[in-house]
């Protein structure tokens, strides 16, 4: 039986009170696109002081609230009078329902605001109301504090208690929208579609590009890049996400008829930014963010992506920079890109034999000599469509 979902957040509680507020009413927002989204029916979201509670009798409820960035857990609540007696009632009612005979249990209570009795008295006098319960049903009760079987948890507040006992940890973070707009890299592989996800949990709105490379790759790789960029919308309801596809195709010929072809990837990359950078000016957005994690692959040296962005003054985040392949593949796992990340996509044709590992920084900046590298990055970027995905629109 549930009457409620609880739903603490986490460093929502460090703001001050005005900031904290536009955050609180961000994340009901989220809370309730996301409710919209896995057709979660509830009644009202409510605030309280250092809470929000969705009205629902939906237990379901509570995993699709954990998924939304900011929310730290949820639990699934029945809620009392702010009385013990009250509240001890409904603990024994849960108790003689979830623990089994041989088992021991521990109340694990809390309490704010003014009551005349301490949390200490809610754990004893719900305490011996299971006991008391057990026991009339034939069980042979025990209470172990450090390592129970089950646990009840008893939140005494000013006017309501809420009975619990699971919590579903959530998936953290900032509410989205709340940390400004960037551009995400999006290539379709592992690794991107995970980076632009953290700062979608650190509450940054993406803006997604994906550079189409045609006629060096083909359809498979596009479809791969918007599918998975169709996940990321998902984890978004109640924001629409404009989608860029660039042409890039052009200034991958341009580099390997003008350029030393060792270079033509970390050229092909340089270009990205650029563009990125143009859709991040015109959007209004303050970032970019891209899938790089150091050493990862060939191109992924120190080196190289200090050459990548020489002079160009472009705000790059790389969120996955430190993370190991492994980890990577638990987050895209844990996010829905994993399988859609690895189908099949043809691999980009004007990849060299031999590239560079170890660019000087300046390097590409010189290279850039050769070719038209303004007029190839305006013409790539005025010749971009994009799209709207709003996951709650099927
Ligand atoms: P991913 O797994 O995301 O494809 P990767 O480890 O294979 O990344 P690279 O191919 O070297 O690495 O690309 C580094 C980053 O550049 C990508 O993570 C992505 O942010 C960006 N990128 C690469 N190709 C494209 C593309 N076609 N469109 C948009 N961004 C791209
Ligand atoms: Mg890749």
């Amino acid at each position: 039986m549930t009457d409620i979902i609880i739903v603490r957040y986490g460093e929502l509680a460090l703001k001050s009170t005005g900031v904290r507020n536009w955050y609180e009413r961000k994340l009901v927002k989220n809370i309730a696109a996301m409710l919209n989204l896995r057709d979660v029916k509830y009644s009202q979201i409510t605030r309280e002081w250092g809470r929000i509670f969705v009205h629902t009798t939906d237990p379901g409820a509570a995993r699709a609230v954990a998924d939304v960035f900011g929310v730290v857990s949820t639990s699934p609540a029945i809620v009392s009078n702010a009385a013990i007696g009250d509240a001890a009632k409904v603990c024994a009612d849960i108790g003689e329902n979830i623990i089994e005979k041989g088992e021991s249990f521990a109340i694990r209570a809390r309490r704010t605001g003014n009551h005349s009795f301490s949390s200490r008295d809610i754990g004893t006098k719900c305490g011996d109301a299971v006991w008391e319960r057990l026991e009339s049903v034939g069980h042979d009760p025990s209470v172990n504090l450090t390592d129970p079987d089950k646990e009840i948890f008893v939140e005494m507040r000013q006017t309501r208690a809420y009975i619990f006992t699971k919590i579903f940890k959530g998936v953290g973070g900032l509410p989205l929208g709340t940390q400004g707009k960037m551009v995400a890299l999006v290539s379709g592989g592992i690794d991107s579609p995970v980076s632009a996800w953290l700062m979608m949990k650190r509450g940054v709105k993406i803006i997604p590009v994906y550079c189409d490379n045609e006629p060096f790759s083909d359809g498979t790789t596009r479809e791969r890049a918007m599918e998975c960029i169709k996940i990321l919308a998902d984890w978004a309801p109640g924001h629409t996400l404009k989608v860029y596809e660039v042409p890039h195709g052009e200034n991958l010929a341009a580099f390997l008829a003008d350029c030393n072809k060792k270079n033509t990837c970390l050229l092909c990359r340089r270009t990205m930014y650029r563009e990125a950078f143009e859709i991040m000016k015109n959007e209004g957005a303050s970032g970019i963010i891209t899938g790089a994690s150091l050493g990862q692959v060939a191109s992924q040296t120190s080196a190289n992506m200090y050459a990548e962005i020489y002079e160009l003054g472009i705000p790059l985040y790389h969120p996955l920079i430190g993370l190991d392949k492994t980890e990577i593949i638990d987050i895209a796992n844990r996010i829905g890109t994993f399988n859609t990340s690895i189908k099949p996509a043809t691999c980009c044709t004007a990849v060299p034999d031999y590239p560079e590992v170890k660019a000087k920084c300046d390097a590409l900046a010189l290279e850039e000599q050769n070719v038209n590298i303004e007029g190839l990055v305006a013409d790539s970027v005025s010749k971009a469509k994009f799209i709207r995905i709003n996951s709650l629109i099927k």
